[in-house]
Order: structure tokens, then C-alpha cells, then sequence
């Protein structure tokens, strides 16, 4: 009964008449009061999510946001559809925090949005045990692992949440979250047997090329002479870069704009708005561009340089083609690139976690596997088949069947994780170093002393090399065959995917080593 008031809100209140995939099944979650975690992709719809129940149930959510500019958004949306909403943050005078909190204790308001610093002072706990909070809704969950690639220490704090207020269900919503931080981040809000939603990441209209870093300007000139009077984002690393390029694009008589977070409000929200309207349809940019953005024909998204990692890549590219139309992009890989973006994450927190990162960005740019299923794995989802949209599927190098060495590999992982198996005391996992030494039936001390040269699988893999096993194991890793924990010392995990081909007799096609080595000898030499 409450989903048929939740499908009269969403006509009322939002003019739309059903639900999208998965939004139904999420709302009906969190109205039977379960925890609830949503992964969906930018522009999937998430915010309804939160905000039907929130004015289906008596009471009123609340929203832990962590952009007071999205706040401000949110909330003039909700009130323009003639939803009781409001938000409090430290941008506010006191005055107005206090007539908001009259809102809030009045019951005139369904949905209140504040920071997470706010909803964490001890005097703001006390007033929200005064209400009757019938959500609490955290967006942007991803922001609370440290292993989320935009982790806010502050949001660590919200694992009181639960502690706090036990009977009230919370839903954490994000567009990014490989599979390390989903488990995170229902650890870390001590989420009780969640209901997970995790809906398609792929976009099957977006084209993905990585080309060499060589001689971009001509590049680019060649990519947008192909495609007159598309609009297009260019991401550069820096502004510098962003302010070059727009001026070398107009010169060449192009209408293109720079955008970076040195540039003043009034400046930005300029270009902005010329990128909208297509008055300037080419943006150079830094990644401080696009948040928020809200423009469906974006034809192309092109990386001067390599982004720091997969989920921001990911985020970046699908601001392309929102309208669901085929559209391109396209990343130059330098190693250049790779060691700029090292120099950077060396001085973040996080650094080990960020150089992991970094180093699957690497293996992206660098890998002979179809692009979208690196792609697709690195989110936990699988493709059955090759695309057939990206330049490796379009070019394809030479593939064999590499069933036997996956499982060979697969045996070893799941045997050390057996005693019943292994014959060892307890169940057992190793990083990949271990790994590639006990198939290679190597005699290093640690690894007889631990007694791993008794498992079936020791020196079944002898005659393959060291660094075609690490080639190999990377291929795995792309196509989601195993998972390395970089938070817990690089250890190998298996997967699903891993199930399959262990005991499902699934096959796997391996790209030959020839290509991947050619790269790997130029990257020595440097
Ligand atoms: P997200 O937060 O996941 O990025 P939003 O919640 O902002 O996405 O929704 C993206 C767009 O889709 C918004 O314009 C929203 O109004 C629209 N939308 C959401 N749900 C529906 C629906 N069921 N039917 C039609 N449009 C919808
Ligand atoms: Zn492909």
C-alpha cells in the first residue's frame, strides 16, 4: 500500500509517471525500514530514491550531503516541486539556522539537508533526538572510505549514526564505488544485512579509445576535425594546460573555453553556461569541471592526460553522451603521465592506497583486453562478451585460450584457502609474488618453512616465467577473474567470475603475451 502512495508522490510532487528499474525496489526496501545501499551511475536517479519515502513516511529524513552548493541546489529543486526541504550548514546565519530548526521541530518539514560536520556536534545530536527522523540518507557514501577515492575524514564520524539511532533504516547512495569501498562503507556505518542495489554501470554508447601520448595537439585537431559542431570536454591535469589548449583550439578556429577552480565565480559559471547554450561548445578543463553539470549531448570526452584513477576516468567520460546517443572518447597514455601523477600522490594521505590506484589507471591504458570489460570488472560487474566498441575490440591482438593457466592459478588460491585442501593448519591467502613462486615451484625459504610446496598446485606452472605470470595474473585481474585487497598487504582474492571458470568450466581468453611485452621492455628502458 505505501508503494502506491510512493508512485502517487512521484507523479505529484515530480510530474513523472513510474519509477525507473530499481528505483521501485529501493524505495520499497527502505519503507520496510531495512538498511539499504544504492550504487547507480550519475543521472540514474538516485536522489528520488531517498526523497519519496522521506514524504511518504510521517516524520522527515535526513540528508548527509557533502557539497553545500549541491545543498542549495537540491533544496531549491525540492521546494520549487512544492516539497518541504531545507538545509542547514555553517554558511547560514544564525538567525536562519534557528528558523530552520523551527521548521524541523514544527514537523513542517520532510527532508532536511546538512553537512556532515553538523549533524555530528554534540548539540545538533541532542536536537535531532527531539524529532522524529524517520531516514537518515548519507549521498556521497563513497566519501567515507578511506579507500573511496574522496574520502572526507569526517564522514568516518557518521559510524555513530547507527549507534545513536538503531531503529532508524539509513540509505547510502553513490555513483562510485568499486567493490572494496561498497563492503567499506556498510562496514563502517555498521549497516545491519543491508539490501544492496548496485544497477548497470555500463554504457554501451560510449566509445573507449586510448591512444599514446605523442603529438596530442594534431591528435585532437584530427578527433574534433572529424566531428564539426559536436560539443566536447578536454581534461587536462593542470591549468595551465587548460588555458594553452583552449587558446591553440580557438587559434586554430575553434570555439573553445577553459574552465579550472582558479577562476572566479562569475568567471566559471560563464563558461558554463556558453558550454550549455553550445555558444562555446569545446571546454579545455581540470576535473574541477562537470559536477553538476547537466547537459545530455556532450559528444566527446577526451583525457590530455591520465586521470589518477579508474573511478574518476569513469565519472569523467560518462559525462559524455547522457542522451544515450553514440558518442566517443578517447585518453592519451604517457608514461610521462603516469610518473607526474606519482610525484602527486606521494604527498596525499592515503598514499599506498592512491599508488594502487594509479597503478590499475596504468594497467587500463596499458592492457590488451576489451576495454569495457576492465572496465565493467573493476565495479564488480561482468561482461559475457568483448564490446566491440573500444580500440581494442576494434584492433584486436592476437587471443588463445588461456582456460588452463587461469585455473591453474585459480586452483592454487582456492587450495591455500582450504586446509582441507592445503593440508595446512588453517586457511591461508597470499599476495600475488607468493603466488607466482608456488606455481613456479620455487624453493624460497619462507615458502617451504610455511609448508605451501605440499599444495597439489606447487610447480604446476613452471614452465611459464616470472613476468609472463605476472602478465597473466593481470589479465586476470582486468577481466575480474580475481581481486587484489591492496588494503589488506596485496593479498589475491577470488571472485564469481573465478567460481565460474573453477568449477563451472567456464573458459577464458587470454591475450598473447607478444603485444604486452613489446610495452613492457619500452617501459623498462626509460
Ligand atoms: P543522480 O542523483 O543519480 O545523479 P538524480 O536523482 O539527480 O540522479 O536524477 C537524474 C535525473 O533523472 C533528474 O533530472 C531526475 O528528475 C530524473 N529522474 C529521476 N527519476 C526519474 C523517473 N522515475 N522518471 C523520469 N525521470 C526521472
Ligand atoms: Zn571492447
Amino acid at each position: 500500500m505505501e508503494m502506491k502512495q510512493a508512485q502517487a508522490a512521484l507523479k505529484k510532487f515530480f510530474g513523472y509517471d513510474s519509477f525507473r528499474p530499481m528505483q521501485a525496489d529501493i524505495i520499497q526496501s527502505v519503507l520496510y525500514g531495512k538498511d539499504t545501499v544504492v550504487l547507480m551511475p550519475t543521472g540514474g536517479g538516485k536522489s528520488i530514491c531517498y526523497q519519496i519515502p522521506a514524504i511518504v513516511m510521517p516524520g522527515l529524513a535526513i540528508v548527509v550531503s557533502p557539497l553545500i552548493a549541491l545543498m542549495k541546489d537540491q533544496v531549491e529543486g525540492l521546494n520549487a516541486n512544492g516539497i518541504p526541504a531545507a538545509y542547514l550548514n555553517s554558511t547560514q546565519s544564525l538567525q536562519e539556522q534557528m528558523r530552520v530548526e523551527q521548521m524541523a521541530r514544527n514537523g513542517t518539514l520532510k527532508l532536511l539537508y546538512v553537512s556532515p560536520e553538523k549533524l555530528l556536534s554534540s548539540q545538533f545530536m541532542g536536537f535531532v533526538r527531539m524529532l522524529q527522523v524517520n531516514l537518515f540518507a548519507v549521498d556521497e557514501a563513497h566519501c567515507i572510505s578511506a579507500w573511496g577515492h574522496d574520502f572526507r575524514p569526517e564522514y568516518t564520524q557518521l559510524a555513530t549514526l547507527k549507534d545513536n539511532f538503531p531503529q532508524t533504516p539509513i540509505i547510502a547512495l553513490t555513483a562510485t564505488a568499486d567493490k572494496i569501498t561498497r563492503r567499506d562503507i556498510v562496514h563502517q556505518l555498521s549497516l545491519r544485512e543491508p539490501a544492496q542495489f548496485v544497477s548497470s554501470f555500463d554504457r554501451p554508447n560510449l566509445s573507449l579509445t586510448v591512444a599514446p601520448g605523442q603529438k596530442k595537439f594534431q591528435q585532437i585537431l584530427r578527433f574534433i576535425g572529424q566531428r564539426p559542431r559536436q560539443s566536447g570536454i578536454i581534461y587536462c591535469l593542470s591549468r595551465k594546460n587548460t588555458e594553452n589548449l583552449a587558446k591553440k583550439l580557438q587559434e586554430a578556429g575553434y570555439r573553445a573555453a577553459y574552465y579550472h577552480a582558479g577562476m572566479s565565480p562569475d568567471e566559471r559559471e560563464i563558461v558554463q553556461e556558453n558550454f550549455i547554450k553550445d555558444t562555446a561548445p569545446i571546454i579545455c578543463a581540470t576535473i574541477a569541471f562537470g559536477m553538476g553539470i547537466d547537459k545530455s549531448n556532450v559528444r566527446w570526452v577526451i583525457h590530455y592526460n591520465l586521470p589518477k584513477n579508474i573511478e574518476s576516468y569513469y565519472q569523467e567520460i560518462g559525462r559524455g553522451g547522457r542522451d544515450g546517443l553514440p558518442s566517443d572518447t578517447l585518453l592519451f597514455y604517457s608514461y610521462a603521465d603516469v610518473m607526474t601523477l606519482r610525484d602527486i600522490v606521494d604527498e596525499s594521505a592515503q598514499k599506498d592506497l592512491q599508488l594502487a590506484k594509479l597503478n590499475r589507471m596504468q594497467q587500463y591504458a596499458e592492457a590488451k583486453t576489451c576495454r569495457r570489460k576492465i572496465l565493467l570488472s573493476y565495479f564488480g560487474e561482468s561482461l559475457g562478451k568483448n564490446c566491440g566498441n573500444c580500440d581494442v575490440c576494434h584492433n584486436p591482438p592476437e587471443y588463445f585460450d588461456g582456460t588452463q593457466i587461469a585455473q591453474m592459478a585459480l586452483s592454487a588460491v582456492a587450495r591455500l584457502a582450504n586446509p582441507q585442501h592445503s593440508g595446512l593448519s588453517k586457511p591461508v591467502q597470499i599476495a600475488t609474488g607468493m603466488l607466482i613462486d608456488i606455481l613456479r615451484g620455487s624453493s624460497r625459504v619462507d615458502l617451504i618453512q610455511k609448508g605451501y610446496n605440499n599444495i597439489r598446485t606447487y610447480g604446476a606452472g613452471r614452465d611459464i616465467s616470472y613476468l609472463d605470470w605476472q602478465l597473466y595474473l593481470q589479465q586476470m585481474l582486468n577481466l575480474g577473474l580475481i581481486e587484489i585487497a591492496y588494503d589488506q598487504g596485496n593479498i589475491v582474492r577470488l571472485t564469481d567470475e573465478s567460481m565460474r571458470v573453477l568449477f563451472e568450466g567456464q573458459p577464458v581468453e587470454f591475450t598473447k603475451l607478444t603485444d604486452l611485452k613489446e610495452q613492457f621492455q619500452k617501459k623498462t628502458e626509460k
